[in-house]
């Protein structure tokens, strides 16, 4: 099994190449031909992806669903509350923590970073563990909401977590890595953290990384 990450405009794109290989997140908007230069330098060929997985409805994760589905055929996997946010490209509701977190969303909001062409997503997963062995990865989708409530993570069987913005090491947490610039449940986003501390040992973050068990701080259950 490989892991291939790279960071695609504001955040992490992440290739796992197992029996099968899937990708996760998409980065900011590239047209076709600077998606597939992005591709072309991560080493990965678009024609082996077999599965597209979108961790939540942000336009750093998903601007790119539409032509990587165009790119690669795979279907485009995400939970079924990011969907009308997909469908429509519209910007996804951010709850944001303190000024920092204004400042960021009213600097995006309506620029060239925030474009999200709409696609559909082709499997939808719902709050209960998804098996992925059936798309070739030894692992599951696990719904971690929190940062927002459609987020999803992969846990990989071997203790990998790709977890969106679920995990994000940087002073607006106090390097606790509890969530990103933007939590919409406090109470939901500790529980997540709480079970993914549990059954991984790397976070793959959307932004930075990947973290550390030690490297993180999680309120006791
Ligand atoms: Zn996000």
């Amino acid at each position: 099994m490989e892991i291939i990450s790279r960071e695609i405009g504001l955040s992490n794109v992440h290739v796992i190449r197992g029996e099968k290989t899937v990708i996760i997140d998409t980065g900011c908007y590239r047209n076709k031909a600077g998606m597939a230069n992005e591709l072309y330098l991560m080493g990965v060929d678009p024609k082996e992806i077999s599965l597209i997985i979108v961790t939540h409805g942000h336009f750093d994760h998903c601007g790119n669903l539409k032509v990587l589905k165009e790119l690669t055929g795979a279907p485009i996997l995400a939970h079924e509350k990011a969907v009308k946010f997909l469908e429509t490209g519209e910007f996804a509701p951010y709850v944001t923590r303190g000024e920092w977190g204004q400042m960021f969303f009213d600097m995006v909001k309506g620029s060239p970073l925030d474009i999200t062409p709409g696609v559909t997503p082709d499997i939808v997963v719902g709050d209960e563990d998804f098996d992925l062995k059936p798309y070739g990865v030894n692992g599951k989708i696990v719904y971690s909401p929190g940062h927002v409530n459609n987020n999803i993570s992969v846990v990989l069987d071997t203790g990998e977590a790709f977890c969106g913005d679920t995990i994000v090491i940087n002073p607006f947490n106090n390097f606790t890595g509890t969530g990103a610039l933007f939590c919409d449940d406090r109470e939901a986003l500790d529980k997540t953290m709480a079970r993914l501390y549990k059954e991984a040992n790397v976070y793959y973050s959307g932004h930075g990384g990947p973290f550390t068990k030690d490297q993180i701080i999680v309120d006791p259950e």
